[in-house]
């Protein structure tokens, strides 16, 4: 028999995972308060977001109003000015709570990191402050549907016309492209023997002649967030519009995706910490051949395993967003970072899965929901194959 109610109590017993110890003194107090904020409105939640799929409208203005969306917005411009490693420490906690309506709330923001260290000061005033006001949201329109891991590959145009430029192309998998207010939009503006000098950033409305967005297809993890197909036709975008220099475009979002990947990290680790949860919650409470089941020794390893691979990748991860944030070899601590706590997570989840047993399969299980999402930060934000090429190449 399963003990229901020992498993619902078990979390309060067993050794805290995301301990604040290792977060700077600085970001422990967000932490705490994302903590709460994820125990009041994500984590009862989730499920149902999960099920139903829709955008989680009503956690996302909570969250604004709880002043932990969009707060990674300098003070100058309306936000908090919070650092890498406070955005790290809402991750941790965000993603343990539910994958989806944790990146729906990260995404609030996506791409004004870009606007706000290369933008001009009418720029940052005109799109930054809306979204730290969390009167408006953003979102960051990079991927294609036939390039996402080759940044220099990228087909859509921005041809030069009087007075901008004219996009023509589409992108893939934009968080929020038909949700946001403005989105910046990488597009080719060169043609260049260097094929990493081509590509220019741009703010675009979303209410553009010539944006068209729909959303893709049912995902099958991380239901509460959205992503969208956009086209492109001729849109014109004003010349005030670039963001940066031109042809500076690939380097600025190495640059950004150097952050983004410490902060990927703190979504894998998030889950890991769910799936361990989950596991040993459920061992506990199950009973086999006599006894519980975390009473067999295999199953005590398995714990084991997963712990040691959730320690290792944490004190990793914030490693990494140390030497990120202080400039050190960023791209090859970003990509170790990432590349290691979004696999722990797909491994604890696995492992998680194998300890439910039969009931692993059952939809509404939070372990498989976990088992689901944790495929994403594997992908997203730069496969982990293109981590790796990364780490080896800035390791010598
Ligand atoms: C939920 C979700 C949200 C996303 N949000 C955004 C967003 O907001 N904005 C945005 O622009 N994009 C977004 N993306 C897109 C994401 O960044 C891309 O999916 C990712 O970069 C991989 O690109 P791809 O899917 O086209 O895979 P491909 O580039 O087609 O690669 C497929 C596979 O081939 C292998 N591979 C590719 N290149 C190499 C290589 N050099 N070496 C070894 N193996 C390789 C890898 O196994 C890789 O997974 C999102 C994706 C998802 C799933």
């Amino acid at each position: 028999m399963f003990h229901e109610r020992y498993a619902a109590t078990v979390h309060s017993d067993v050794m805290e995972l995301l301990d604040k110890g290792i977060v700077p003194e600085h970001a422990r107090a967000v932490k705490a308060e994302a903590r709460s904020f994820a125990e009041e409105y994500i984590e009862p939640n989730a499920a149902d977001y999960f099920e139903s799929g829709e955008y989680p409208w009503k956690i996302l203005e909570a969250g604004m109003d709880a002043g932990l969306v969009a707060q990674d917005i300098g003070e100058e411009y309306g936000g908090k000015g919070y650092d890498l490693a406070q955005i790290l420490a809402i991750a941790e906690e965000f993603y343990r709570a539910d994958a989806g309506i944790a990146l729906t709330l990260q995404l609030a923001s996506f791409g004004c990191e870009m606007v706000e260290t290369y933008g001009t000061a009418e720029q940052k005033e005109e799109y930054l402050r809306p979204v730290a006001e969390n009167e408006e949201i953003s979102g960051l329109a990079v991927s294609e549907p036939e390039t996402g891991s080759d940044l220099a590959g990228m087909t859509t145009a921005a041809a030069p016309v009087d007075g901008g430029y004219e996009l023509s192309g589409e992108k893939y998998w934009v968080g929020n492209a038909v949700e946001a207010d403005w989105l910046t939009v990488y597009a080719k503006t060169g043609d260049r023997d260097d094929r990493y000098s081509n590509y220019t950033l741009f703010i675009v409305e979303t209410d553009r002649d010539g944006y068209e967005a729909e959303h893709i297809p049912e995902k099958m993890g991380m239901r509460a967030s959205k992503q969208g197909h956009i086209v492109f036709d001729d849109c014109f975008v004003p010349e005030e519009n670039v963001v940066g220099a031109e042809g500076g475009g690939f380097y600025a979002l190495a640059d950004f995706f150097n952050h983004g990947r410490v902060v990927v990290g703190g979504h894998g680790l998030g889950l890991a910490a769910a799936a361990i949860e989950e596991a040993e919650a459920f061992v506990h409470g199950r009973d086999a051949f006599g006894r519980t089941v975390n009473e067999f020794q295999a199953v005590q390893h398995s714990l084991a395993d997963m712990r040691l691979d959730f320690e290792s990748a944490r004190a990793l991860n914030w490693r990494a967003c140390e030497k990120v944030a202080n400039g050190e070899n960023p791209g090859y601590w970003a990509a170790l970072a990432k590349t290691r706590s979004t696999e722990v997570a797909v491994d604890c989840a696995e492992r998680g899965m194998q300890l439910h047993g039969g009931r692993s399969i059952l939809a509404d299980r939070r372990i498989a929901r976990v088992y689901r999402d944790c495929r994403i930060p594997v992908i997203y934000e730069g496969a982990n194959e293109v981590q790796r090429n990364l780490i080896y190449r800035q390791s010598r």
